[in-house]
């Protein structure tokens, strides 16, 4: 057994990197620092900071990634029906265990003993014996009787409860709409900032994704969405959700809560396979580095787990509070990286790239499933250099991407903001030409191929083209073609 010591055994990183930006990373040395860390996508958290504060990193994003020439995304996540308890007088109340306490839904301030709700129909929604759980799920009360706006609880779990915790209801089929005004309000405003990909929280069936893809359609634009996968609905409605959805986002912290800790694992390994065979990315979100909100080198336990999403091949994983309000922004990118590197160089040197395509499937089989799995198995045969793909909407990338080559994806799109929406896909290398379209396929693939040093002149790549959504222009091809 050996120690791999070069983890840049890959010179590109298959699992990509999502980071959220907040007070801590707001600033464009930061932002400029966090790019050349590795981070691929942005996220804007809609849940925290004014439309002044995401208008403004938004255009620090956009500069620095234009200046570095980096393929970088932005991912605005829209807060959904998340529900959160007001402010107390004090700032902070204490939950006594055993103790009576009341939530309610006038809009008042708290104080002890009384918690009020930003959620006005949670009274009608709760009924006695439902839990309500505070802060993540760290504080827990039971309903004892409820009425008019007035819920009287017990607390099972106690603890220091602060200003605008949120509150999951697991097992209550919340009335709330998915798409709250406030997110109409905050989509039209980021859309019309042109960002690439918006995430929509609490999703809870397809309608929910429909409904979002609406707005987007009305605001003229084609902006992505990503579906949030937190509740236990979504779980039951994936395959539906993946179907209207460009992509989802396993949102362990909520999930975690509205179902039990020990069973997020295996909803992560079944969403990942789902999104892979719909030839849709997945992000594995919250925690993953949490230790380093904090201190400047994170648990074993940590690691293991964004190692575990690599070799699961997830499209991305991401960083929460790690780079948005904690102490070490850059550190835990850099982190990160370290870790997906040090797994994929094993699984590169191991040979488990080669065995990862969907080959196992019973015919007859879609053509995007044969085409991308037959040209991974030539790419691990011929040990091509690179699969070039040219892709204008993104879908011949997402649907090569999906096959888990061993060789990069090297994606060609005349589109700037298909470029940097590829930017999220999985080994995906985005690379912008505006004579997409109209150049020989073939002397443009070389020309790319040279031009990123990946290929030597006389070593082979695959040249991947034609996957559309409309079966009548679904005609991919692919060619081997020495540069
Ligand atoms: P959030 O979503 O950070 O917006 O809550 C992610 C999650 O719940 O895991
Ligand atoms: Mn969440």
């Amino acid at each position: 057994m050996s120690i791999i010591t070069n983890i840049h055994l890959l010179k590109n990183r298959r699992t990509k990197i999502v980071a959220t930006l907040g007070p801590a990373s707001k600033d464009p040395e930061i932002i400029k620092q966090l790019i050349q860390a590795g981070v691929n996508v942005f996220r804007l958290n809609m849940s925290h900071g004014d439309h002044d504060f995401h208008k403004t990193t938004y255009h620090h994003i956009r500069n620095i990634a234009d200046e570095l020439e980096a393929p970088v995304a932005i991912l605005a996540d829209l807060c959904g029906p998340k529900i959160r308890t007001g402010k107390f007088r004090e700032g902070q109340i204490y939950l006594e265990k055993n103790s009576r306490v009341t939530v309610t839904t006038r809009d008042i301030v708290g104080e002890p003993g009384l918690i009020p709700s930003q959620y006005v129909a949670l009274s009608n929604d709760v009924k006695p014996k439902d839990h309500i759980l505070l802060n993540d799920g760290a504080l827990e009360l039971v309903v004892d009787s409820v009425s008019g706006t007035e819920i009287t609880c017990t607390v099972v779990y106690g603890g220091t409860l602060k200003n605008h915790k949120g509150i999951n209801l697991p097992g209550v089929s919340v009335s709330a709409p998915s798409l709250t005004e406030k997110d109409r309000e905050d989509a039209k405003f980021v859309l019309e900032l042109g960002v690439d990909f918006l995430a929509l929280s609490f999703v809870r069936r397809a309608s929910d994704v429909s409904e979002l893809k609406t707005l987007i359609q009305e605001s003229g634009k084609s902006t992505a969405v990503i579906a949030k996968i937190e509740k236990p609905e979504a779980l039951e409605n994936a395959e539906a959700i993946l179907n209207i959805a460009d992509g989802i986002m396993v949102a362990r912290g909520d999930l975690g809560v509205e179902l039990s800790p020990e069973q997020v694992p295996v909803a992560q390994n079944q969403l990942i396979d789902l999104a892979r065979s719909k030839f849709k990315p997945v992000i594995v979100a919250t925690q993953m580095l949490e230790s380093m909100v904090e201190n400047a080198r994170p648990t074993r336990a940590e690691v293991t787990d964004i190692s575990h999403a690599v070799t699961q091949t997830a499209d991305a994983v991401m960083l929460s509070a790690e780079t948005a309000t904690g102490a070490f922004p850059v550190e835990a990118v850099k982190m990160m990286d370290r870790i997906t590197r040090q797994t994929e160089a094993y699984q590169w040197k191991s040979g488990s790239y080669d065995t990862l395509a969907n080959t196992g499937l019973r015919a007859p089989i879609t053509i995007w499933n044969a085409v991308s799995n037959v040209t991974a198995q030539l790419a691990r045969d011929l040990m091509v250099r690179a699969v070039l793909v040219i892709s204008q909407s993104g879908m011949s990338a997402a649907t090569m991407s999906s096959a888990r080559p061993s060789a990069p994806v090297v994606a060609i799109t005349g589109h700037a903001h298909n470029c940097r929406r590829m930017a999220l896909l999985w080994s995906v290398i985005p690379v912008l030409a505006l004579d997409a379209g109209t150049m020989n396929p073939n002397d443009l693939a070389r020309r790319v191929a040279r031009e990123l040093q990946i290929a030597d002149t006389g070593e082979y790549v695959l040249l991947v083209r034609g996957f559309h959504s409309n079966p009548a222009k679904n005609n991919p091809s692919v060619t081997v073609l020495a540069v």
